[in-house]
């Protein structure tokens, strides 16, 4: 899929598909929705008397408030849902150690208490000081697999870097959590909107480690690798081997990723088999090789052959 045509954003200057532009009754905007929507919620953190509004909770509440509505809203045993997101706002009541922390720290925990509740990832993405210098804080963090996130491949970049990316899957999930924080009153004001509940992410990265490991054991089945690592990495699951093993075959036998016969061809030459047959441009592709157990065969004057089929 290859966009048709981008458009600057005037106030963050980032490069979006021009329906990032377009609002709500179709006009044409200056500003992509991500700024817009920041837009607004400072605006609602001023302008709204949002206590009025808004559920005040405990810390352990909103998590269990949360924790509630993604039970409800998933459609399935792993608690997703792909036509329907959550949208949850509550404010919670700073207590104990809490009121000794910065802002940011705070985001971070109202962020993790957040990834405790609905099973997502949230990465920091900005923050904004109110110019009035009336104490409040707002912190956004995007969920860790929405689709604004995903970079392009820098040139020269580690290789190991990124195939690591490749594996995280993206969604259009706008995930995205607002929290206000407000150093006068020590509430804080939680927006969380997510599109739709979709695959959760791996808790745990793969390590160099156990990346080595599966190199070592290459010539075992994904299966085996994971029995023999399992115990040491209880965090370790038997997709995250198949997807790593899969990744080291391929860097060990693959020659051309477009053409199999071509690939194939140029392994047998770097191993310094003969080639007997080959056609690898026209209609018909073949590829005919010796191996070096030929050899052994040609002098054979007799051979016997026992076929077993299933
Ligand atoms: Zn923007
Ligand atoms: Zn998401």
């Amino acid at each position: 899929m290859t966009s048709i045509s981008k458009k600057q954003c005037s106030k963050c200057y980032q490069h979006f598909d021009t329906n990032f532009f377009t609002s709500k009754t179709g006009r044409d905007l200056k500003t992509c929705i991500n700024c817009r929507e920041q837009a607004a919620t400072v605006y609602r953190t001023h302008h709204l008397n949002d206590k009025d509004q808004l559920e005040q909770l405990y810390w352990n509440d909103v998590k269990k408030k949360l924790y509630d509505k993604i039970v409800e809203i998933g459609s399935n045993e792993y608690l997703e849902n792909k036509e329907n997101g959550v949208l949850f706002s509550c404010i919670l009541i700073m207590e104990n150690e809490l009121l000794k922390e910065e802002p940011c720290n705070i985001s971070k925990q109202v962020a993790k208490l957040v990834e405790q509740a609905d099973g997502y990832y949230y990465i920091y993405k900005e923050h904004y000081l109110s110019k009035k210098s009336d104490g409040i804080y707002t912190y956004w963090y995007y969920c860790s697999q929405c689709q604004q996130l995903a970079k392009k491949p820098r040139k020269n970049e580690d290789l190991n870097k990124q195939r690591d990316r490749e594996y995280i899957k993206r969604f259009d999930c706008n995930g995205l959590i607002t929290i206000s924080i407000n150093m006068n009153t020590f509430l804080v004001t939680i927006h969380l909107k997510h599109d739709i509940l979709h695959k959760r992410p791996e808790r745990y990265a793969v390590s160099d480690t156990i990346k080595e490991k599966i190199k070592q054991y290459i010539n075992f089945t994904p299966k085996d690798i994971f029995r023999q690592l399992e115990q040491e990495n209880p965090d370790l699951t038997q997709k995250q081997v198949h997807a790593w093993w899969a990744n080291f075959i391929k860097q060990e036998y693959i020659r051309d990723k477009n053409n199999q016969l071509k690939s194939a061809k140029l392994l047998l030459e770097e191993y310094n088999y003969e080639i007997i047959l080959v056609n690898i441009e026209g209609e018909i592709n073949y590829l005919g090789f010796i191996t070096p157990f030929f050899e052994l065969l040609s002098t054979n004057k007799e051979i016997v052959v026992d076929a077993t089929c299933k």
